[in-house]
C-alpha cells in the first residue's frame, strides 16, 4: 500500500516536472523568437546617432545609490560583506532575507544549509507604529459611543444608500445632491475636529521618524557593510484587497537607499525557482473543505538531484525562497559571474 502510494506520487511528480520543462522549452523557443524579431526591427537604418554607454557605477562603502547590480563596479571587499534579498508583496509587506558571503557561496554550490529566518514587514505594524491604528479605533469608539458619534454614522448609513454615482434620473441626482449637502457641516465637524486634526499632523510626522527607523535597525543588527538587492516589480500599493492595509510604495526603497547600498535587482523566476539546484519549484495540494487546491504560500523543489530534496527538507516558504534568489542573482552579476 505505501509503496504504491509511493510510486504514484512519484509519478504524479515527474508528470508535474515534464509539463514544467514543456512550459520552459516553450518560453525558451518565445525569447528566442523575440531576440530574432529585434534583430530583424534594427536592420532599419536609424537616423539618430547612438549615445555612448553609461560608465558603470563605482560602489564603495559608502557610496548611497539605487543601481542595477549589472551596471556597477566593485570598489569594496565583498568578505566585509553582508548581502540581503528583499522582495515585496501585498499580503507581507517587504520580506527580507540576509545571507553571508560564505552562505551565498554554499548556494552558488548547491550544498545544502537551513535558510535564514526572514523579516517580514508588515503594513499593519507601522500602522501601529504611527498611531494610525489607535486613532482609527478612537474614531470607532466615538462612533459608537458618542451622541455626535452616532448622529454622523446615521448619516453615513444614509449617505451611501444614496450615492450619486448611481443616481438615474436628474431629479434622483438633485435629490441626493441636496441631501448629501446637508450633511456635509455634520461630517466635518466629527472628522476634522482641532483635536482630531492636531492627532493627524502628529502622525504625518511620526510616520516618517517610523519609516525611517527600518532600514536603520536593519542596517544596525550587523557589524557588516549591508548590501540590500531588491525586486524591481511590484510594491504593493493600490487599493485594499481582501481587507489588507496597504502602506507600501517606494517609500522604503528611498529611504534603503539614503542609509545603505541598494541594488535594484531583476526579480523574473525568483519566485518559482530552487535556489540549492536552480530548478523548477511546485506549489503542495492542501484539502479546504474537502476539496483540493494549491497551497501557494509554499514552494516545493521535486528535484531529485537536489540536495534539499535528497536531505528531505526540501518545502519553504514562497517569500524566503524568492528573496534568497533576489540575493543570489544580485551576487552573481556583482561578481560578473551570472548564477541565475
Ligand atoms: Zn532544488
Amino acid at each position: 500500500m505505501v509503496q504504491e502510494e509511493r510510486r504514484l506520487k512519484a509519478a504524479a511528480q515527474k508528470a508535474t516536472r515534464d509539463v514544467h520543462a514543456a512550459q520552459d522549452s516553450l518560453a525558451n523557443l518565445r525569447r528566442t523568437r523575440y531576440h530574432l524579431q529585434e534583430a530583424t526591427d534594427t536592420k532599419k537604418p536609424k537616423k539618430t546617432k547612438p549615445s555612448p554607454p553609461i560608465p558603470p557605477t563605482k560602489i564603495n562603502k559608502t557610496t548611497r545609490v539605487e543601481e542595477d547590480p549589472r551596471h556597477t563596479q566593485l570598489d569594496l571587499d565583498l568578505k566585509e560583506c553582508i548581502l540581503s534579498g528583499t522582495d515585496y508583496g501585498i499580503v507581507t509587506m517587504a520580506t527580507t532575507v540576509t545571507h553571508t558571503l560564505e552562505e551565498l557561496e554554499k548556494l552558488k554550490a548547491g550544498q545544502f544549509f537551513k535558510l535564514p529566518k526572514p523579516t517580514k514587514l508588515v503594513a499593519k505594524d507601522i500602522a501601529w507604529k504611527t498611531g494610525q491604528f489607535q486613532l482609527q479605533r478612537r474614531l470607532q469608539r466615538a462612533k459608537e459611543k458618542t451622541g455626535a458619534g452616532q448622529e454622523v454614522s446615521q448619516a453615513e448609513a444614509i449617505l451611501a444608500h444614496n450615492s450619486l454615482a448611481s443616481a438615474m434620473t436628474v431629479q434622483q441626482l438633485n435629490d441626493r445632491f441636496a441631501q448629501t449637502r446637508s450633511k456635509v457641516a455634520k461630517l466635518r465637524e466629527f472628522y476634522h475636529h482641532p483635536q482630531i486634526e492636531r492627532r493627524r499632523r502628529h502622525l504625518q510626522w511620526r510616520q516618517w521618524l517610523v519609516k525611517t527607523k527600518i532600514p536603520v535597525d536593519a542596517k544596525r543588527k550587523h557589524d557588516k557593510t549591508l548590501i540590500q538587492a531588491i525586486g524591481h516589480a511590484g510594491t504593493g500599493v493600490g487599493s485594499r484587497v481582501g481587507g489588507h492595509f496597504r502602506l507600501g510604495g517606494k517609500w522604503h526603497r528611498h529611504i534603503s537607499r539614503q542609509h545603505t547600498i541598494v541594488l535594484v535587482t531583476n526579480e523574473a523566476r525568483t519566485s518559482m525557482t530552487c535556489p540549492f539546484c536552480r530548478h523548477r519549484i511546485i506549489h503542495p495540494r492542501k484539502t479546504v473543505n474537502g476539496r483540493s487546491k494549491l497551497n501557494l504560500g509554499t514552494s516545493c523543489c521535486t528535484n531529485p538531484s537536489c540536495e534539499a530534496y535528497q536531505q528531505q527538507k526540501n518545502c519553504f516558504g514562497r517569500d524566503s525562497l524568492s528573496c534568497t534568489c533576489i540575493a543570489l542573482r544580485c551576487y552573481g552579476q556583482l561578481t560578473n559571474c551570472e548564477i541565475l
